[in-house]
C-alpha cells in the first residue's frame, strides 16, 4: 500500500516536501491541503505585487500538483474544519507546512491605537488575501512609519510610493491601489534600532529604492560607517558592502521634482506610539550599536504619522494538537520532527526567515526523516479524508477547480496586469458553480 501523506499548507515548504517525497521513488499518495481555495501561500499573498518574476516559481509547484500521486484540497482549514488529531488518525504521515501568518508583538505602549497595522495584515491587504481584504488601513495621512529595516519593510515602502504607471502591470488588489494612489502620502519612514551593518536587505531590493519615478531615498550620511566592522561570514560581508555602497549612492541622489520620500532611519528604537485613540506620532530613542546590539543613548525624538506598520517579524498561529514554542513562535520540533508520523517544514519549523528557496532543504530533510521511519502504509488516507469532508459538508477546492479560478482571474485582468485576483472566498466558489 502507498504511504498516505497529508501536507498541510501549500506554500513553498509544502510543495518542496511533496517534491522530495515524489523524487524519493517511494510509493506515496500525497494530499496537499490549504485553508484557502488558492495554492502557493506567500507567493500569492506575501511577495510584492510588482515582483511578478519571483512568483514564476509557482509554475514548478503546478507541475508537482499535477503529478498523478498528488491531490490538492483547498478551502479546508486544519485545526478548525478538521482536527490535527483526526488527520494523524487518517494519514500515515502528516507534514505541517502552515507558515507564519501573524505579526510578532511590537510590545510598546500605544501598540493598540487605531492606525497601528501589522505588516502581515497590511501585505495581505494589498495582495488581496481574503482574511485582510476588509482591513481598511488609514492611508489618509502624509506620513507613514514602517518599523523594521528588512526586505518586507522595503516592499511596503515601495508599494506605498510607486506611481500608478509603475504599478500598472501588477496584480495588486484594485481596492488597495485605489486607496494608495488616492492617499496624500509624502513620506515613508523605515525605522530600525540598529544600523546599516545589521540591516538585511537584499541588494537588488535596496537598489530599486533609488530608481523610483516619484520618490527619493533619504539617508543621513552620518549613519553610514566608513567600512564594514564586526564578525561576518564572507557572504554576509559582501552583501553588507554592496548595501553600504548603495546607501552611499542614495546620499548623493538629488530628490529634484520627486514628490515623495522614503527615509532610512537607522539607530531609531521605537519606545512608544503616541495618540489618544488614533496614532499621531512614534517616539524613538536614538541608539548606538555595541557588539551588534542596539543600546539607548537617552536622546529621544518623535516622527508624526497617521499610520504605523510594524514589520518586525512574523509569528506562527498555534494550532490545537501541535506542540508550540511560544518564545520562538513556531512548532516545537527537533529538525522537523514533532512526533511519530508528524513533521514540520518551512516557517512553522524554522521561524519566519529566509527566501523561498530556503524552504527547499526542509522538504528534503522531512522526506529523509519520513522514509527513515519506515511508515507502514496501513492508514486509510485520502479515501477516509474525502468521506470526512463529505460528512462535514465541506466544499473542498480541487486543483482543477483552482485552475478555473486562475483562468477567470487572468481573463479579468486589467490592461498589462497578469490577473485581477478574487479577494473573497465566496466569489471564488461562485466561479466554480458557474463553470
Ligand atoms: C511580505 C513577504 C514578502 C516576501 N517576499 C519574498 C520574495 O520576494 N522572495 C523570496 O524569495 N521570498 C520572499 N518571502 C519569503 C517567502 O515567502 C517564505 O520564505 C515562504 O513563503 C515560506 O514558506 P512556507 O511554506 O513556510 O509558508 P507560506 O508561504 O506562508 O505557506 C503556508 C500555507 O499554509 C496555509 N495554511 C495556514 N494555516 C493553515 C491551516 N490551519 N490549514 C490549512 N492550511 C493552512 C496558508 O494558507 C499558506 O498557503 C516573503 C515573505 C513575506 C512575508
Amino acid at each position: 500500500m502507498a504511504i498516505s501523506v497529508a501536507i498541510v499548507g501549500s506554500g513553498p515548504a509544502g510543495f518542496y516536501s511533496a517534491e522530495a517525497l515524489l523524487k524519493s521513488g517511494a510509493n506515496v499518495a500525497i494530499d496537499i491541503i490549504d485553508c484557502l481555495p488558492t495554492p502557493y501561500g506567500l507567493i500569492r499573498s506575501g511577495v510584492a505585487p510588482d515582483h511578478a518574476k519571483t512568483k514564476n516559481v509557482a509554475r514548478a509547484y503546478e507541475k508537482i500538483a499535477l503529478d498523478e500521486r498528488v491531490r490538492f484540497f483547498g478551502n479546508v482549514e486544519i485545526g478548525r474544519d478538521i482536527a490535527v488529531s483526526a488527520m494523524r488518525d487518517l494519514y500515515d504521515v502528516v507534514v505541517l507546512a502552515v507558515g507564519a501568518s501573524r505579526d510578532r508583538d511590537l510590545g510598546i505602549p500605544g501598540s493598540e491605537l487605531e492606525g497601528v497595522v501589522g505588516v502581515a495584515g497590511f501585505v495581505g491587504w494589498y495582495n488581496g488575501h481574503p482574511d485582510f481584504r476588509d482591513l481598511a488601513p488609514p492611508l489618509d495621512t502624509e506620513n507613514v512609519v514602517v518599523i523594521g529595516i528588512g526586505n518586507v519593510a522595503v516592499d511596503v515602502a515601495r508599494v506605498l510610493t510607486k506611481t500608478p504607471a509603475e504599478m500598472a502591470g501588477t496584480d495588486i488588489a484594485d481596492y488597495a491601489s485605489t486607496v494608495i494612489f488616492g492617499s496624500p502620502i509624502r513620506a515613508v519612514h523605515m525605522a530600525g534600532r540598529r544600523g546599516p551593518l545589521e540591516a538585511r536587505f537584499t541588494n537588488v531590493e535596496l537598489r530599486e529604492m533609488g530608481r523610483l519615478e516619484d520618490c527619493a531615498p533619504i539617508v543621513d550620511p552620518k549613519a553610514l560607517p566608513k567600512e564594514v566592522t564586526g564578525e561576518h561570514s564572507e557572504r554576509d560581508r559582501r552583501l553588507i558592502e554592496r548595501n553600504l555602497a548603495t546607501l552611499r549612492e542614495f546620499v548623493s541622489i538629488e530628490p529634484g521634482k520627486r514628490s515623495k520620500r522614503v527615509h532610512f532611519d537607522f539607530f531609531s528604537n521605537p519606545v512608544e506610539i503616541l495618540g489618544n485613540t488614533n496614532v499621531e506620532a512614534v517616539k524613538f530613542e536614538r541608539t548606538i550599536v555595541e557588539n551588534g546590539r542596539a543600546v539607548g543613548t537617552g536622546k529621544f525624538f518623535e516622527i508624526p504619522c497617521g499610520l504605523v506598520i510594524p514589520a518586525i517579524g512574523y509569528y506562527s498561529q498555534a494550532i490545537e494538537g501541535v506542540p508550540f514554542d511560544e518564545r520562538a513562535g513556531r512548532a516545537a520540533n527537533k529538525d522537523g520532527f514533532i512526533d511519530d508520523g508528524f513533521y514540520c517544514v518551512g516557517w512553522i519549523k524554522r521561524g519566519p526567515s529566509g527566501v523561498i528557496g530556503s524552504n527547499k532543504p526542509d522538504g528534503t530533510r522531512a522526506a529523509e526523516l519520513i522514509l527513515e521511519s519506515f511508515p507502514r502504509g496501513d492508514k486509510p488516507g485520502r479515501r477516509a479524508f474525502e468521506a470526512l469532508l463529505a460528512e462535514k459538508n465541506i466544499r473542498a477546492v480541487s486543483f482543477a477547480d483552482w485552475q478555473k479560478i486562475d483562468a477567470a482571474e487572468i481573463a479579468n485582468a486589467g490592461p498589462g496586469a497578469p490577473r485581477r485576483k478574487f479577494t473573497r472566498i465566496a466569489d471564488m466558489l461562485t466561479v466554480l458553480e458557474e463553470g
